[in-house]
């Protein structure tokens, strides 16, 4: 499902074209109720055949599997000369960073008026403009919708973390997120107001 080495994800194009796509190339997220462990998204993305595409996506695959936390396999640790799980020494690693302030992915809430951490199963849109990405997100905390303006490597690369993105002055409301299209058309209108993502450790 999820590609480690290349960090994308597989799914199948009607057309027969080979459908690996980044998180950056999903257009819209919705998690399926009823199955709840594991939870899982319905997703829609950007395929190579220039159509977009509905795709199903896990839980972990979603969050955890860009952080390497799935990745299977063993490396030597030179310190006891066993070989160790790969997972394992990720998890540390991953763990390490997000205790020193880091996170892999945040975004900065509107209506809180500040940054926050976030996951990718918290994103609801992801429309393409110019060389940025409108990017809604329902935020963790107060569960508002916000909408910034990110690079593709914001999404694409675990702990990139975009130093400032655009933030459109205003909430979105839900109903603005169930027709992308009219989410595109928004965004197209919408103002935006550059803030700066620095999480307070
Ligand atoms: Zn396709
Ligand atoms: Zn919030």
């Amino acid at each position: 499902m999820f590609d480690p080495l290349t960090s994308t994800y597989s799914f199948s194009c009607p057309h027969g074209r080979d459908a690996r796509v980044p998180l950056s190339a999903f257009r819209s997220l919705e998690r399926l109720p009823g199955a709840a462990h594991p939870a899982v998204y319905r997703i829609s993305f950007a395929c190579s055949c220039g159509g977009e595409h509905p795709g199903l996506v896990s839980h972990d695959d979603l969050d955890w599997a860009p952080l390497g936390l799935r990745a299977g396999g063993t490396f030597r640790n030179l310190m006891t000369s066993l070989d160790d799980p790969l997972a394992a020494e990720l998890v540390e690693v991953v763990a390490a960073r997000i205790g020193a302030g880091e996170w892999p992915w945040s975004f900065y809430c509107f209506l809180e008026g500040r940054p926050r951490p976030v996951t990718p199963s918290a994103f609801a849109l992801i429309a393409p403009g110019g060389r940025s990405l409108g990017l809604a997100v329902r935020c963790p905390a107060c569960a508002a919708v916000s909408v910034n303006l990110v690079s593709r490597a914001h999404l694409d690369v675990p702990f990139w973390n975009d130093v400032r993105v655009g933030v459109v002055d205003h909430v979105f409301g839900e109903d603005a997120l169930r027709a992308i299209d009219e989410f595109r058309a928004e965004l197209d209108s919408a103002r935006f107001d550059e803030r700066r993502l620095d999480l307070e450790p």
